[in-house]
C-alpha cells in the first residue's frame, strides 16, 4: 500500500514536471516573437534618498505580456531567455527604452539597468551596450547597471574586464541581491561597484526581534567603508524606512513608495511628486 501511494505520488510528480517542461519549451519558442512583436515592456520603481525622500533614480524592470498567459514576470522568463541566447537581445531592449526615457527626465536621475551573468561574459557587450547609449544621445552617468552577487563569483577574466570597460565609458554599477551569494570582501574591493543593494530578504524581517537589523547595520556599514552607496531593496513600511534611517542607509526602493510602475506613471510622479502610493517624494523637475 506504501509503495502504491509512492508510486502515485511519483506518476503524480511526473506529470507535473512534465506539463512544467511543457510549459518552458512553449516559452523558448514564444520569446522570439515576444521580440519581434513588441510583447515586452519596461516598468520603473522609484529609488528614493532615506535622508531627504527626494527620488535619485530608478530601476528598470522588464515584463512580458503574452498573448496567452498574461503577464509575465522576469523570474520566469529571463533564465528561458538565457538559454536560448535570446538574453542579449532582451537586455538590449530594456537598455534602449530606459535610455529614450532618461533622456526625458531631469538630468540627475539615472536609471539602472539589470545584466545576466551569461550576457556578462559575452566579448560584445560592451559595444552593444555603449552604442545604445550613444545612439540615445544621453551621457553614460545616466545609465547604471546591476550585476548579482553570483554573477561575480565567476571571476572569469572577461566579467570583470567589461565591468571595468563598462565603468571607464562613464557608468556606474551596482552589486545586486547583497547579501545571497557568497563574494568574499576581496570581491567586492576587486570589482568596480559604485553602489550595493542590500537583497529585500534581509529587510522584509527587520520588524522582528530578532531579526537581521545587525547584519544590516554591518552591511551598509561595509558598503559605505568601501566607498559605495548603499541601497535597501524591499522597503514596504514605514518601520522598515525609520530603522534604515537611523543606520544611515543612503537610499532605499520599495512598495512603501512605490511599486514598479510604467513610465506615464513616473511622469505623473515627476509632475506632481507623488508616488501611486501616495508617498510624497521631493524630485527636480528639470
Ligand atoms: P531585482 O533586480 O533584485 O529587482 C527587484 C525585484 O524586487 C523586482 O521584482 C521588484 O518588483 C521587486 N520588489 C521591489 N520592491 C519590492 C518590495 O517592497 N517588496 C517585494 N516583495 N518585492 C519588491 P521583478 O520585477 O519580478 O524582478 C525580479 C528579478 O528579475 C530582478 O530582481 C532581476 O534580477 C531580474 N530582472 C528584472 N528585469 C530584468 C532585466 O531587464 N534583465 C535581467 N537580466 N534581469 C532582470
Ligand atoms: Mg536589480
Ligand atoms: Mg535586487
Ligand atoms: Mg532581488
Amino acid at each position: 500500500r506504501a509503495k502504491d501511494s509512492g508510486r502515485g505520488t511519483w506518476r503524480l510528480f511526473d506529470r507535473t514536471m512534465d506539463r512544467h517542461l511543457e510549459d518552458r519549451r512553449g516559452l523558448q519558442r514564444d520569446i522570439k516573437r515576444a521580440l519581434r512583436d513588441g510583447q515586452l515592456f519596461v516598468e520603473y520603481q522609484p529609488v528614493i534618498a532615506l535622508a531627504t525622500r527626494r527620488i535619485v533614480g530608478l530601476e528598470a524592470l522588464v515584463r512580458w505580456d503574452h498573448p496567452e498567459r498574461g503577464i509575465i514576470s522576469p523570474g520566469d522568463f529571463i533564465d528561458i531567455a538565457e538559454r536560448v541566447g535570446l538574453v542579449g537581445a532582451v537586455t538590449a531592449y530594456v537598455l534602449a527604452e530606459s535610455v529614450s526615457f532618461a533622456a526625458t527626465l531631469p538630468p540627475g536621475i539615472a536609471i539602472a539597468v539589470n545584466l545576466s551573468p551569461l550576457h556578462l561574459r559575452d566579448a560584445w557587450l560592451v559595444d552593444q551596450l555603449s552604442a545604445i547609449i550613444e545612439a540615445g544621445g544621453i551621457g553614460a552617468g545616466r545609465i547604471e547597471f546591476e550585476v548579482t552577487e553570483s554573477a561575480v563569483l565567476e571571476t572569469e577574466g572577461r566579467t570583470l574586464d567589461n565591468l571595468h570597460r563598462l565603468r571607464a565609458l562613464g557608468c556606474r554599477i551596482a552589486i545586486d541581491d547583497f547579501g545571497t551569494g557568497y563574494s568574499s570582501l576581496a570581491t567586492l574591493r576587486r570589482f568596480p561597484f559604485d553602489r550595493l543593494k542590500i537583497d529585500r530578504s534581509f529587510i522584509s524581517n527587520l520588524e522582528r526581534s530578532d531579526s537581521d537589523a545587525p547584519i544590516v547595520k554591518a552591511m551598509i556599514d561595509l558598503g559605505q567603508t568601501l566607498g559605495l552607496r548603499v541601497t535597501a531593496e524591499g522597503v514596504e513600511t514605514e518601520h522598515h524606512a525609520a530603522i534604515l534611517a537611523i543606520y544611515q542607509c543612503d537610499d532605499c526602493q520599495g512598495f512603501l513608495f512605490s511599486p514598479p510602475v510604467r513610465r506615464e506613471q513616473i511622469v505623473e510622479l515627476f509632475a506632481t511628486g507623488h508616488t501611486v502610493t501616495g508617498m510624497a517624494v521631493a524630485c527636480d523637475r528639470r
